[in-house]
């Protein structure tokens, strides 16, 4: 395909994207809106898994800083590929998955946050291999980390229980290569969102009544950002309703 071809369907993409973009913008709007929030509270994470990063460097241009990846290899690959279409975009890659700990060598060097921890042994691989990153200059920052909770402790879909939490918490907070953001959660499907949200919100309070500064609440996808909102959320985390629908599996 010649650039020239390239450029139509470039634009039709960027049309539908920018469109994307504004509904869900007004979503998140209206629904702070509704419980009296101020909608600059809440953040939005584009979560680009299955997407090309020709998507991701249009959604820079459209404004969006914060990306989403559940894999590691497909999340390095995306993160050097947008490197060279847009390499001044301000971007911050954040891994949403679960995660294996042999792989945090390798993502310690793109990868700016990983908003799935849960364990105490995926805490320790991620200091270690983030001190190393950094004596190696292969990073700047500490990598910051949010806990997963697990609202339902269903130990197939990842997540801490939420009496484990704030255990985590403590140990995040004495990595010298960590920085404890807050927590994240996903919905469990059985269960109503506002009160996994409910949930959500208690177990961050307990958590930054220990650590004041971890205050990122990351709660709601493209399904019920609305109750996520109405339960504090600080950063939705969006795929399908700015993208489009993943043919690809994902997960
Ligand atoms: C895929 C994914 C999302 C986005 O889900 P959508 O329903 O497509 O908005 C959010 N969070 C996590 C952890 C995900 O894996």
């Amino acid at each position: 395909m010649t650039a020239q071809d390239d450029r139509p369907d470039t634009d039709a993409r960027r049309a539908e994207l920018a469109e994307a973009l504004t509904a869900v913008r007004a979503r998140v709007a209206d629904a702070a809106r509704a419980a009296d929030r101020d909608p600059a509270e809440v953040g939005l994470l584009a979560v680009t898994k299955t997407w090309p990063a020709t998507d991701v460097a249009l959604l820079t241009d459209l404004g969006l800083t914060a990306f989403g990846e559940n894999k590691e290899q497909e999340g390095a690959a995306k993160a050097a590929e947008l490197a060279t279409l847009r390499p001044d975009a301000p971007v911050r890659w954040h891994v949403v998955g679960r995660l294996q700990r042999n792989k945090a060598r390798s993502l310690v060097r793109w990868a700016h946050a990983v908003d799935s921890v849960d364990s105490s042994r995926l805490v320790d691989a991620l200091e270690s291999a983030a001190g190393k990153a950094l004596d190696a200059g292969e990073r700047a920052d500490p990598l910051e980390v949010l806990l997963q909770v697990s609202v339902d402790a269903d130990p197939d879909r990842g997540g801490a229980p939420v009496d484990e939490v704030p255990a985590l918490a403590d140990r995040v907070a004495g990595c010298a290569h960590l920085h404890l953001g807050g927590v994240m959660a996903v919905a469990p499907q059985d269960m109503a969102p506002e009160e996994a949200f409910a949930t959500v919100w208690e177990v961050a309070t307990r958590v930054r009544a220990a650590h004041p500064h971890a205050t990122t609440v990351s709660a709601g996808m493209s399904g019920d950002l609305e109750a996520a909102v109405a339960h504090g959320s600080t950063v939705v985390r969006v795929g399908t309703a700015l993208l489009g629908r993943r043919w690809l599996p994902s997960v």
